[in-house]
């Protein structure tokens, strides 16, 4: 499934699209089906059924704007993943029936 993006969370990555001329979301999409909307600046997955579920995105993000989503296939009804990160690492986690569960990642995200 695409992951989701918080409007109220995305900016747009104004600073680095302005200098590079492309946003996190859109440089690390290796399906190239993250964009950003060039009437409101906020990123969405233009082609959701192409969508690798990679999460790339999700990592890339400096905002937290985009949330991974798990399919339906691959996880118990209700089952949710979160995803935080930050210069030190990133954390994973996964809230199923038996409660939270985190992973911690001690990697560079190289932004
Ligand atoms: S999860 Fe991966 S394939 Fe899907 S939109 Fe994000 S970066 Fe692209
Ligand atoms: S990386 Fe985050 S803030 Fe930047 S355009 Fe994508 S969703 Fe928006």
């Amino acid at each position: 499934m695409p992951p989701r993006v918080d409007d109220n969370l995305c900016d747009g990555c104004r600073e680095v699209r302005a200098a590079a001329g492309v946003t996190r979301c859109e440089a690390v999409c290796p399906g190239g089906i993250m964009v950003v909307d060039p009437q409101t600046l906020k990123a969405f997955c233009r082609e959701p059924l192409d969508c690798w579920d990679c999460c790339a995105c999700v990592k890339a993000c400096p905002t937290g704007a985009v949330a991974p989503r798990l399919a339906y296939a691959v996880a118990l009804y209700g089952t949710r993943v979160g995803y935080e990160g930050g210069p030190d690492g990133c954390r994973w986690t996964v809230t199923g029936e038996a409660g939270p569960e985190n992973f911690e990642l001690p990697v560079d995200t190289g932004w």
